[in-house]
Formats: structure tokens, sequence, C-alpha cells
């Protein structure tokens, strides 16, 4: 019986990719009954909205999405289309894998790690107060009444919630993860030692959670001090589970380590909702031109394989981007670049697919 996926290309990079990825998944002989729905700032005029009901609808039916990149428009009043997906259907667990790929351009070789990023939660619930704003000052009092150092009236103010359920689940998630997936550790990363309320609270989480899985090693380490760890020997790494704010940045860091954001897979996964997206936002620098490297999109559909217990082909597919890259004679600008110091002998973005 064929899978139902809601393919959501983007906009941006997005189309480009979407496209070759689905060429790629097609190859593989995995018999996939598409729904193209389409969502950004393309579709507002329309629908009034850059995520209309429809596409929500096509999500909920299939329970897997494989989407590009969308760009929020600034100024729009709208917030971005990804986070509000990822709300919508509470994708609580960002996954993003880092491999090292011969011929991936970067500086190492034995990177293999998992990032696990909290998706609901943290400075990115987008509580905020604008400066100016009445409740800044009231706040600011309310703060100084209770004998605290208080902030100045004129700021602007970023609320970081961080809860006990927010913080059990993904941690569960990242041993859960592990176990299934043979990995040995998982490390905690936080700034408890400063935020000793929201991160304090998380740490003593994540040490509780961890005791109830003995058969994989724990340890937690300060954020700082890991993307140090990272840059110096990423080797040191096996999953690592972060909030919000701090697994967003980590993961553009690892992406780093293994050739580039062009490279970095990832899903987004609730309860019985899995949504699977490169880690990259949909450069439109670059978009447009047939030249974006399609390779963390495709390994996303990988993922999204395995999700669907095709493993075969998302290891058949694993493979073929693994072989490309190691031969390296048909790989996208941002590889090139990365291995000789220019774009010159790159192939665009649908002859690389070929070539997978
Ligand atoms: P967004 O606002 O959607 O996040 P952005 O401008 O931040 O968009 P990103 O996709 O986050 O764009 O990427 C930053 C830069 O990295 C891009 O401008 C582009 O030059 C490069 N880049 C990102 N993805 C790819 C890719 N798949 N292939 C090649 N280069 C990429
Ligand atoms: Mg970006």
């Amino acid at each position: 019986m064929a899978h139902k996926v809601a393919l959501i290309p983007g906009d941006g990079i997005g189309p480009e990719i979407t496209a070759a990825m689905r060429r790629v998944v097609d190859a593989t002989g995995v018999e996939i009954e598409w729904n193209t729905v389409d969502a950004g700032a393309g579709v507002i005029e329309e629908y009034g909205t850059p995520l209309p009901q429809h596409v929500l609808d096509a999500v909920e039916d299939a329970k897997v999405a494989i989407k590009g990149p969308i760009t929020t428009p600034v100024g729009t009043g709208f917030r971005s289309v990804n986070v509000a997906l990822r709300k919508h259907f509470d994708l609580y667990s960002c996954v993003r894998p880092c491999l090292s790929q011969p011929g991936d351009g970067s500086r190492y070789e034995d990177v293999d790690l998992v990032i696990v990023r909290e998706n609901t939660e943290d400075l990115y619930a987008g509580i905020e107060f604008d400066e100016g704003d009445p409740r800044v000052a009231e706040i600011s009092r309310i703060v100084e009444e209770s004998g605290r150092k208080t902030f100045r009236a004129d700021s602007a103010l970023s609320l970081k919630p961080i809860s006990i359920t927010g913080s059990q689940r993904i941690v569960e998630y990242a041993f859960e993860y592990a176990r299934r997936c043979g990995r040995r550790k998982v490390t905690a990363v936080h700034k408890a030692n400063i935020m000793k309320a929201t991160d304090g609270m998380y740490l003593r989480i994540a040490r509780e959670v961890a005791e109830r899985y003995p058969d994989i090693e724990f340890n937690d380490k300060i954020v700082d001090a890991t993307c140090m760890g990272l840059v110096q020997n990423p080797a040191d790494f096996d999953v690592m589970v972060l909030p919000n704010l701090y697994g967003d940045i980590v993961s553009d860091l690892c992406a780093g380590l293994v050739g580039g954001l062009g490279m970095a897979p990832g899903a987004n996964i609730g309860r019985d909702i899995a949504v699977f997206e490169a880690t990259h936002g949909s450069a439109p620098d670059i978009a447009g031109k047939n030249i974006a490297n399609p390779t963390a999109e495709i390994l996303s559909a990988a993922m999204m394989l395995d999700h669907l217990g095709e493993n075969v082909a998302a290891a058949a597919i694993r493979d073929a981007v693994r072989a490309t890259l190691a031969e390296g004679a048909q790989v996208t600008g941002d590889v090139r670049r990365a291995l000789t110091g220019s774009a010159e002998g790159a192939v665009g973005t649908q002859e690389y697919a070929d070539a997978v």
C-alpha cells in the first residue's frame, strides 16, 4: 500500500530542493502518494494566511509531511510558518543527525552526533513585550518590590518559559532515541550556572530522567563549553539534548562540522505526526538558480522513510549520497567551494540529484 505523505515545497530554494528530493525518493521504488500543498508568502493573497487550513488538514490526514523551508516576510504580522506548524501539531522533538561523509568538504572526518532540540518552549515561545509597553515598567516595578535586582523600565522583554513537562518529554525522547538507535551517551546542554531557575530545573529533570536509563551514559555540559568542545573534538559527542535556543544555534554549528547547512537533515516529531525538513532556511540569495545543495532535504527524506518503516530504501538513499559525495565529480557549488576554494566544476541541484 502506498504511503501518504504531505509535501510542502516552501519558498526560496524550497521548490528546487524538494523536487530533487522527490526524484530521489521515487527512484527507490517505494510507493508514495504525494499530496502537494503550498504554504508561505505566496498563498497569503489567496487565503489571507501563510498557513491555510487545508495545509494543516493535509498534514493531519497523512500524519507524515516533508517540507522545504518557508520564509515569513518581515512586517506582515505573521510569525514563522515553520514555528506555527511545530506549535499546531505540538512537534516537540527536533532531531538533527550530523554525520561526516567523505568529500563533504569539512575539516572533520569523524563526526557522528545527533542533536535533539526542544521545539516548543524557551525564548522561542514568542512571549515578548516591546520597549515602551507599560507592562514592562510594571513588571520591572514588581521585580523591584520583591527585593530583587530589577531591569531598566525602557527595556524590551522576551520571556523564557521552560516547563517540567516540556523538559521531561524532550529528555525522555533523547534517551528513547539513544536506545532505539544503539547510541551510547546522552549529553544535556544548558547554562544552569547562570539561569538557575530555568536551565537549573531543566538540568535537574535531565538527571532524574537519566536515572531511568542506566544502560545509556549521561553527562551534562554548559553550552559555551559545548561549542568549544564541538569545534575541538566533535567525536566526543553522541546524542545531545538542548532547550530550543541553544538547540537552534548548536544545530548550525554542527551542520558546519559536516559540510555546511546544505548537508544537515532534520525531523520534527510529535506524538503522532512527524514533519521532516532540512536544518537550513530558504536561502533567498541563491533561490531559483539551480545551485542549492539538496543533500539536507534528501537525507531528511531518508529519515522519513525510516519513520515509515522503509529502512532498506532509506539506507539506499544514504549510501547513494555518500557514494556521490565521495566520488566528488558531481557535487554542488557549496561543496566544491569547501573542497577547492572555488565553485568551478560544480553541477546543479537537479544534476546532483540525478547522480544520487
Ligand atoms: P531563513 O530566513 O529562511 O532562515 P536565511 O537567509 O537565514 O533564510 P539559511 O537557509 O538559513 O538562509 O542559510 C544561510 C545561508 O547559507 C544562505 O544564504 C545560503 O547562502 C547558505 N545555504 C543555506 N542552505 C543552503 C543549501 N541547501 N545549499 C547551499 N547553500 C545553502
Ligand atoms: Mg537562517
